[in-house]
């Protein structure tokens, strides 16, 4: 019988696209979901696949189920949607872990926590590196995502050093690319969106704060694969370390789209990190990866992916 492989958040971007290369890997995957920025859309092409799954169910609530890997997803990750129901946020990230966590415990479960660049807050250490502890506001309005994803970490050391499970902590820095959804509200999705529309791009603040994008191919290659290998528990930072500003990301994305918008500002939200950029030796040094997408490539991937999109919306197809 192939290994059993439940992914939580599986409906979601990164998830729906863990799903599928999980398959192709030959596991028998279970996604667990119940839809909050997910949909079915993204697994339509796997639904009819026999050693393919979905349960509706929320991760806050206890799950009984016999697998033998858990990758812990379930989570939203834009800031719109995660700032949209907070409490809400925070049980996710906390009575979630919590419940995936026993459920490993029970079943003797390899189990991946999907944990986030945003433990390190606006960080003052650039680029950020493992052993950096973060530079958090744990009242401010991101604060329910950060600090949920931190206590999250902090359950899985303590089940790793009190019940010995195997943990795996992934801290994914931005991620974009295909099955992100068009009402996702992050920087590249909303971007691109408002390129091929000739709308106005909305640039928040002055544009000089910086991310580094990791195309969605490189980054499910490095999930599978910290997983299947002898790597120890985490933390470990998987991302791209290409930095760039966001003013300077928008003009990229008009350039490449050709698109006539013009940019308008909007105030920057409270909080928003000035500067990210991962180090990524660990990952390089124990995992033997690195991204191989340039941005240029994955955001001409990811236009076209909208670009269906928003035509099949407009056929109604
Ligand atoms: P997403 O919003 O597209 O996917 C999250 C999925 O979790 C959705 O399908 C949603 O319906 C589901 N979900 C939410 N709450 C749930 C609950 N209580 N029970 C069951 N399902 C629930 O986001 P994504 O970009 O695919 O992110 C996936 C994970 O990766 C998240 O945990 C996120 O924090 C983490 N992450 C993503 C990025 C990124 O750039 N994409 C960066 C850092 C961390
Ligand atoms: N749990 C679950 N599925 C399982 C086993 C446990 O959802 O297969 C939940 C259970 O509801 C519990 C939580 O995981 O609240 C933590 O389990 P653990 O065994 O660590 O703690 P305890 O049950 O002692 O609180
Ligand atoms: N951003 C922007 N316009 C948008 C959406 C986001 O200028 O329409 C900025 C946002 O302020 C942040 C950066 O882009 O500085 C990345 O935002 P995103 O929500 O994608 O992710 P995060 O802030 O969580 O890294």
């Amino acid at each position: 019988m192939n290994e059993q492989v439940l992914v939580t958040g599986g409906a979601g971007f990164l998830g729906s696209n863990l799903c599928r290369n999980l398959l192709e890997c030959g596991y028998d995957v279970l996604c667990v979901d119940n839809f909050y920025t997910g949909s079915k859309k993204n697994l339509l092409d796997i639904l009819d696949n026999p050693f393919f799954e979905i349960l509706r169910h929320d991760i806050t609530f206890p799950l009984y189920v016999e697998v033998d890997h858990i990758y812990n997803l379930a989570c939203p990750a834009s800031p719109i949607h995660y700032q949209f129901d907070p409490v809400q946020t925070t049980k996710t990230s906390v009575h979630g872990a919590i419940n995936m966590l026993g459920l490993a415990k029970r079943v003797k479960a390899k189990i991946f926590q999907a944990s986030t660049s945003e433990v390190y807050g606006d960080p003052e250490i650039h680029p950020q590196m493992e052993e950096y502890w973060g530079h958090t506001n744990p009242i401010g309005v991101r604060a329910c995502y950060d600090e949920g994803k931190r206590c999250a970490e902090t359950l899985f050391f303590d089940y790793y050093r009190q019940h010995h499970l195997d943990i795996k902590v992934a801290r994914i820095f931005n991620t974009y690319g295909p099955n992100m959804a068009m009402n996702d509200g992050r920087v590249i999705s909303n971007f691109i969106i408002q390129a091929l529309t000739n709308s106005p791009i909305t640039l928040y603040g002055e544009g000089s704060q910086t991310r580094s994008f990791c195309y969605v191919d490189d980054m499910i290659q490095a999930f599978i694969k910290f997983m299947q290998v002898d790597s120890g528990p985490g933390p470990i930072n998987l991302g791209n370390p290409q930095e760039i500003t966001i003013k300077e990301l928008s003009d990229l994305i008009i350039d490449i789209t050709g698109s006539k918008s013009k940019i308008t500002n909007k105030p920057l939200p409270q909080d928003d990190p000035i500067q990210r950029q991962p180090n990524i030796d660990l990952a390089k040094n124990i995992l033997e990866w690195s991204p191989i997408t340039s941005l240029e490539v994955g955001l001409e991937k990811t236009i076209h992916y909208f670009d269906a999109l928003l035509k099949s919306e407009k056929t109604g197809l």
